[in-house]
């Protein structure tokens, strides 16, 4: 398990459809373990998904824990395997970042609450309901496994968009 390389927007690996897995071996459990190592040793990030490491699958793994903004309303680490969306309610905007965006944030509109199904890193199949700020981070990372970046839901490309400073 190793710190892999992010791909960076415009690279066209981040635009495909991502496969779904179907069961956990260890290939799967080594992929996981590459994403966590990524996730961690990026700074400040709340998650990543196996695109942006090179890796067509539906696979990402989201941990809010850290975060100043979902600290106290999280699920810890989730390590999510062809999740589903199967309920969502609320709206609100948040400015987003990616590691795959590095010069950019945006502000984008999301639904604040999810309920989402997926498969974990034993092969369980778990539902939870998300809020907030971990809700957003889901709904980011899931977007990634259908080739979408924050870029494309800017809610203005005039007043929606800025150029990030520092990373951290
Ligand atoms: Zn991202």
């Amino acid at each position: 398990m190793s710190v892999q390389k992010i791909l960076l927007y415009p690279n066209p690996n981040l635009k495909k459809i991502a496969h779904s897995v179907d069961k956990i071996d260890p290939e799967i459990s080594e992929l996981i373990g590459d994403l966590l190592d990524t996730m961690y040793a990026g700074p400040g990030s709340v998650g990543v998904a196996a695109p942006q490491i090179g890796v067509n699958l539906r696979i990402c793994v989201i941990d809010v824990s850290k975060n100043r903004n979902g600290k106290d309303n999280n699920h810890g680490l989730l390590v999510m395997v062809n999740p589903e969306i199967i309920a969502r309610s609320g709206s609100g905007i948040m400015r987003e970042g990616c590691m795959s965006v590095p010069d950019y944030t945006g502000d984008v509109e999301r639904a604040t609450e999810v309920t989402v199904k997926f498969m974990d890193g034993n092969q369980e199949i778990v539902e939870i309901v998300a809020t907030d700020f971990e809700a957003v981070a889901i709904q980011h990372e899931m977007d990634h496994l259908d080739g979408i970046l924050f870029l494309d839901r800017i809610v203005s490309l005039k007043t929606g968009l800025f150029r990030r400073k520092s990373y951290k």
